[in-house]
């Protein structure tokens, strides 16, 4: 037995197995060739950040573009930064937004797959099989250097204007005869396990990023630390071991473990791993005083995915929104096939910006009205009647009330080849369906200015006497232009553009008047069907309400 093999086994009496027999236990995948796994391996900190479920996104479509598979892995080595149910929160989080993993941990509870363990902190054996081979054949070394001997380092690095770092002569327990670690390690000493690194700052290593592009950067040269001294692996030695153990083709991660990949390539290289495809997903940004900023945790409500929740935006709005800033062909493809499930889309990385995108509140609204509008009469009653369940009390009592009465305001105009796109989320609900209900339509309006208070009072009392509540469209309008000259208005407005003084206005002023006393509003879906929805005795009382308003104030506000 060689002394680095005696130095492998006091440090790790316990671990028995090898590489091999790990190699044996998580073979390569049977898929087809050309097939992807990629992954998601967040921290069980309870909060689905807008960041992680983008990276989720991206590594399930890129999966899923090439028949593959997309797991999750979750990365609980830090203790300080799990919460209680964390995992399943994220998890919960990933579900609702349609990313669903096909191994590791799909949803809350239930984890599947033979390349697990799924949880980093039940893998400590599995690490510790890697670390005691590399020590065995001298690529690894215990380091006994306490923080103030650390310290005390990198003061004299800085002293003498050089890179801080365990690394070259600053590597003091490099230079330690492996008897000397040995008596250490048996005289029951605390240490850390590092990295023998082969690098040098001198060369250099090229990489292509799937995402950046071409990469150069200097070789790693730093002996890194791979286990603590608790013996939890850091997230080097553990990405390198998992991502290999589980087969992972493709790494895309944020774009902050950028500088890492020399490390990274060199600990695959040092395990005698086929290193992955990496590709680096650039941040999601808000601009912020002209300037470019990372979504911040603390800062930004929408950093996190709840945020979205509460506001009431469809799951597929913010998704949709997400392919929009991954893919920059997705805007002209959705254009092409508006109708189309978003799984048609041909995904492609060389598509992905190499730069940070702006996170567009605008565009999101916009994008999620095309998405909403796209929805038919019942997933948005249903979807709205859910959310006000959890964040509008009152609104849905009013929902509540009447189910079919409240498809009814969300069929209006719904279908066609051109949907309104009045909702971006469903906390513009209250406000766009106040007047269908008597508890929220408070009367209020305004006329326009060219329309006098007594004509219109004429036009309301006029057209009380024509209403009649069965008809469709068409004869509604018909009745309105019908009534329009014996009240000085006129029926067409192309006529009435003509030659505007003999007349008070033209049928749409009429119409007008009428949505203003019925609705409150001077911008509505179509009126006919409000009416219709709203019944008879409803229109007809808000019509005298209007009128008497108008009558006292001259307006009716
Ligand atoms: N746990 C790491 C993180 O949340 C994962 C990074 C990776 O994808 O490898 O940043």
């Amino acid at each position: 037995m060689t002394a680095c093999e005696k130095l492998a086994n006091a440090m790790f009496p316990d671990v028995t197995l090898t590489p091999e027999d790990l190699e044996n236990t998580y073979p390569p995948r049977q898929l087809k060739e050309g097939a992807r796994v990629t992954r998601i391996p967040p921290s069980p900190t309870g909060y689905l950040h807008l960041g992680v479920l983008y990276s989720a996104m991206v590594n399930k479509l890129t999966a899923d573009a090439s028949g593959g598979l997309f797991y999750f892995r979750l990365e609980d080595t830090d203790s300080k930064r799990e919460v209680q149910g964390g995992a399943e929160d994220i998890l919960r989080g990933l579900n609702a937004y349609g990313i669903t993993p096909q191994e590791g941990f799909v949803a809350p509870g239930v984890v599947q797959g033979d390349y697990g363990p799924y949880r980093q902190s039940e893998r400590a054996g599995i690490y510790h099989v890697y670390a005691k081979s590399l020590v065995a054949q001298g690529l690894a070394y215990p380091c006994f250097c306490s923080e103030e001997e650390r310290q005390a380092a990198r003061q004299r690095q800085e002293a003498a204007k050089v890179r801080t770092g365990y690394y070259g002569e600053y590597a003091l327990c490099r230079r330690l005869t492996t008897e000397e670690a040995l008596s250490r390690v048996q005289a029951g000493e605390s240490y850390v396990v590092r990295l023998r690194s082969p690098g040098s700052e001198e060369r250099r290593i090229q990489f292509d990023d799937l995402i950046k592009g071409k990469i150069e950067m200097p070789e790693n040269d730093e002996d890194i630390v791979l286990l603590k001294s608790d013996g939890i692996p850091t997230y080097h030695f553990a990405h390198a071991v998992d991502d290999h153990l589980m087969r992972t083709t493709h790494v895309l991660r944020g774009d902050e473990w950028i500088s890492s990949v020399p490390k990274h390539l060199q600990l695959f290289r040092v395990l005698g791993f086929k290193p992955p495809k990496y590709g680096h997903i650039s941040p999601i940004m808000k601009l912020e005083n002209g300037g470019k900023r990372k979504l911040s945790k603390r800062k930004d409500p929408e950093a996190a995915v709840h945020y979205f929740v509460q506001q009431g935006y469809p799951a597929g709005s913010v998704i949709e929104y997400l392919m929009t800033i991954a893919a920059s062909d997705f805007e002209d493809w959705r254009r092409r096939n508006p109708d189309a499930s978003r799984a048609a889309f041909p995904f492609t990385l060389k598509k992905m910006s190499p730069s940070g995108a702006l996170f567009d509140p605008d565009k999101l609204n916009d994008v999620s009205k095309a998405v909403i509008s796209r929805m038919d009469a019942d997933e948005v009653a249903q979807a709205v009647t859910a959310w006000a369940a959890e964040y509008a009390p009152d609104f849905h009592a009013l929902l509540a009330r009447d189910p079919a009465f409240t498809r009814g305001i969300f069929a209006i105009d719904r279908g066609g080849s051109k949907p309104r796109k009045d909702l971006a989320k469903w906390a513009d609900a209250p406000d766009f369906a106040a007047y269908f209900f008597d508890e929220t339509f408070d009367g209020a309006f305004a006329l326009p200015e060219h329309i006098a208070p007594a004509d219109a009072t004429a036009v309301l009392a006029a057209y009380k006497g024509v209403y009649d509540p069965a008809q469709d469209k068409q004869a509604w309008f018909q009745a309105i232009k019908d009534l329009a000259p014996s009240l000085g208005f006129c029926p067409e407005v192309k006529e009435y553009k003509k030659n505007p003084d003999g007349y008070k206005g033209h049928a749409g002023d009429m119409s007008t008047i009428l949505r203003l006393a019925v609705t409150g509003r001077a911008n509505t879906p179509d009126l006919c069907s409000i009416m219709q929805l709203l019944g008879r005795e409803r229109v007809l009382s808000r019509i005298d309400r209007a009128i008497q308003r108008i009558d006292r104030a001259g307006c009716a506000e």
